[in-house]
């Protein structure tokens, strides 16, 4: 078996496992709403977790979509949990469509974002969009685009652990609202933070994982990529994975 057999494989296997996750929760279908649509109401890391669930959501379960992604924001307010206020223009909740099957969790807002309050929308974001646009023929209304932490680090710098311990209840209770069917996790903090793991994204990229029960694919952020142009094929190698992926589930 050569190595594309053996990661198609594991694909199908972390696919199925979900479905079958889901089933046993007595979810009998599976849909793909990259342009929104019914989905199942129950939060993602009640699905897969449940022993984790009080500590990752918090006792009360949430509404799915909008409504839930409203109560989260709400619960938010006008955060001063962690330090990071203290610089920031505005909170970056997150943007796009509440019923996502594709959700993707970068880092934490740089300057333009804190500028406007919305993620991913300088250089880097502009990448990330022709990504969604150009390479996956997607609209970034249909996927859900957010980060680790939601108020910009100082100079950029990486989120300190207090800060992302912080901010992480509130992107888990995203999460669980959207209900997606895959994560992309985007460069080395991100996708490090996420699977609370020391490996780094070069080793990680390409390889599925999971986040709270939900598929997660790690690849390179978009501001590593205009650094590094020649990269980008790697991150179209995981991009392709995520669509075959997508494509299975909408099969069921
Ligand atoms: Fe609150 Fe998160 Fe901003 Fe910290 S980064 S102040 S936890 S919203």
């Amino acid at each position: 078996m050569d190595e594309m057999q053996r990661e198609f494989l594991e694909i199908v296997e972390q696919v199925k496992a979900h479905l079958e996750y889901r089933r046993a929760l007595g979810m009998s279908f599976v849909e793909m709403p990259l342009r929104g649509g019914a989905r199942p109401t129950a939060p993602v890391a009640a699905q897969v977790d449940p022993e984790n669930t009080a500590s990752a959501v918090g006792e009360k379960p949430f509404a799915s979509g909008s409504t839930g992604l409203a109560a989260v924001r709400e619960e938010l307010g006008d955060c001063t949990r962690c330090k990071l206020h203290k610089g920031r223009k505005n909170i970056v909740f997150g943007e796009g469509n509440p019923d996502a099957a594709l959700v993707f969790v970068g880092e934490g807002p740089g300057q333009e974002e804190d500028l406007q309050g919305r993620p991913f929308v300088g250089a880097a974001g502009q990448l990330l969009t022709d990504i969604i646009v150009k390479g996956m023929q997607l609209k970034r209304e249909d996927v859900y685009i957010c980060n680790i932490v939601k108020c910009r680090p100082p100079g950029n710098r990486n989120p300190e652990p207090d800060e992302v311990g912080a901010c992480e209840p509130f992107l888990i209770k995203q999460l669980g609202a959207i209900n997606p069917q895959i994560i992309i996790g985007l460069g080395n903090v991100a996708v490090k933070t996420l699977l609370k793991t020391k490996e780094g994204i070069t080793s990680l990229r390409g390889n599925w994982k999971t986040y709270q029960g939900i598929p997660l694919m790690p690849t390179f952020h978009p501001a590593y990529l205009l650094r590094t142009p020649s990269d980008k094929k790697l991150v179209w190698e995981d991009i392709k994975k995520v669509l075959a992926a997508l494509k299975k589930i909408e099969k069921g």
